[in-house]
């Protein structure tokens, strides 16, 4: 399997050659075409193996996408991505940003250590996803309307690391706060409680190993 044997936006696919991403991972190349179908997902994988393109090369792919069939861009987020730390959400923002360059895609940081309204700021003027810590985004939309609908995909990454931080709650209520997205799941290891949320947020999901 190559990436452009995946059905991708040719703009993407020129973003991804340009990252210099040859060939995709082993995750990449289990996660992206089930992620793309609109499958949900647990997967159990290390940081290093790519885990992070294999999500937001389907985020930036259905962004692209709908915002090609709705002929204009779309201003309500699209898809969230939730990590444990602010610096694992700065990484997650980068490199969606390299391969999301040149096409409507606008992204959101929601990380403590900055300024709220100028996170508010961002996101009222139309994002497709907002990468966020648990704690900061139920902050902010605990005091702030923002409107969720059409978030489509959500992303738990590193999953045993929020469970470790007490996040069970707040990853939960989000996911609550969301109209039934699809729910791909990262986590190093696949523990109880990893297994137990995602049978709470999905019946059918695909499991893969790397
Ligand atoms: P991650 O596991 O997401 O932390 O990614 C580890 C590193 O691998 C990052 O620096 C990525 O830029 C890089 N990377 C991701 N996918 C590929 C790929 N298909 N080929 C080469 N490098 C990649």
């Amino acid at each position: 399997l190559s990436f452009s044997s995946c059905d991708l936006p040719q703009k993407l696919l020129q973003n991804i050659e340009a990252a210099g991403y040859e060939m995709p991972t082993p995750v990449q190349m289990q996660a992206i075409p089930a992620a793309l179908v609109g499958k949900s997902l647990l997967v159990s994988a290390d940081t290093g193996s790519g885990k992070t393109a294999s999500f937001l090369v389907p985020i930036v792919s259905y962004a692209a996408n709908f915002n090609c069939e709705q002929f204009s861009n779309q201003k309500k987020p699209l898809a969230m991505v939730l990590t444990p730390t602010r610096e694992l959400c700065i990484q997650v923002e980068e490199q969606a940003k390299l391969l999301g360059k040149g096409l409507p895609f606008k992204t959101a940081l929601v990380v403590g250590g900055d300024a709220m309204a100028r996170q508010l700021h961002r996101i009222q003027q139309g994002v497709a996803l907002i990468v966020g810590t648990p704690g900061r985004l139920i902050d902010l939309l605990s005091k702030h309307d923002i409107e969720l609908d059409a978030v489509s995909i959500l992303v738990l990454d590193e999953v045993d690391c929020m469970l470790q931080r007490g996040f069970h709650e707040q990853v939960m209520q989000i996911f609550r706060a969301l109209s039934q997205p699809q729910v791909l799941m990262y986590s190093a290891t696949i523990s109880k409680e990893v297994e137990k949320m995602a049978s709470l947020m999905v019946k059918d999901k695909a499991v893969i190993s790397v």
